[in-house]
């Protein structure tokens, strides 16, 4: 289920948008400061964002800056009754995906928030992109450098391997022996208990709690399986 969230200072607008995108089938989260949304960002992953340009405190266009240098790829759509040009423009800069000025087909919108969704997930789907998330965390498999609970740092290529391999079967259970044959290949001989380190590892790096993991979970007598 795709997760949406809302930033919208105006209560009919938020209650209208969560309860038809709710009807659609999504997973809704409504915030209505900007500064709510960032907090909640380090803990979560949306696959859109839902953004008004006018709120309390932060606008939505400095919360559009803030997410992009925080290196969060996530399509974020404007949703603004401030329909002139220099603001489009502006917040497009700054690394909004679309622009929806209110006020607005609900129809629409639901379309655009669909085509939003698409678009980011083939990309996060083609392996060449390079870019995989992990929760809110992000791994560049090219320069190997990842964000994580433990902060940047540069992964082996093992552990880049063995992730690469994960994202290319999200919601997959692959046994050891798989993986071994995968990631390992030739190499020097590694044994069952050689993935169980690595998954331990990738859990301590991405995991919110590693002992209740939600991405790297273990499939009693089968493997693991990888939910993005
Ligand atoms: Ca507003």
């Amino acid at each position: 289920m795709a997760r949406v969230a809302v930033v919208e200072d105006e209560e009919l607008i938020r209650t209208m948008l969560r309860l038809n995108l709710e009807k659609q089938g999504y997973q809704v989260e409504c915030f209505i400061q900007a500064e709510a949304l960032l907090d909640r960002l380090a803990e979560v992953f949306f696959d859109i964002i839902l953004l008004d340009i006018m709120l309390p405190g932060m606008s939505g266009e400095e919360l559009v800056g803030h997410i992009r240098r925080r290196g969060i790829n996530t399509p974020v759509l404007m949703v603004t009754a401030k329909s002139d040009i220099p603001t489009k423009v502006s917040t497009l800069d700054r690394g909004a995906d679309d622009y929806l000025a209110k006020p607005f087909h609900m129809a629409e919108l639901l379309a655009r928030v669909q085509a939003l969704i698409r678009r980011s997930q083939g990309e996060r789907a083609v392996p060449s992109h390079q870019l995989i998330r992990v929760g809110p965390w992000e791994v560049n498999l090219e320069t190997r450098e990842a964000d994580t609970r433990q902060g940047r740092m540069k992964l082996s290529e093992k552990e880049c391997a063995l992730l690469a391999l994960f994202a290319r079967n999200p919601r997959v259970t692959l046994s050891r022996a798989d993986i071994l044959d995968e990631v390992w290949g030739m190499d020097a001989d590694p044994t069952p208990r050689t993935v169980d380190n690595f998954i331990v590892r990738l859990r301590k790096l991405f995991e919110a709690n590693p002992e209740a993991p939600e991405h790297f979970v273990t499939v009693h007598a089968a493997g693991y399986r990888y939910d993005p």
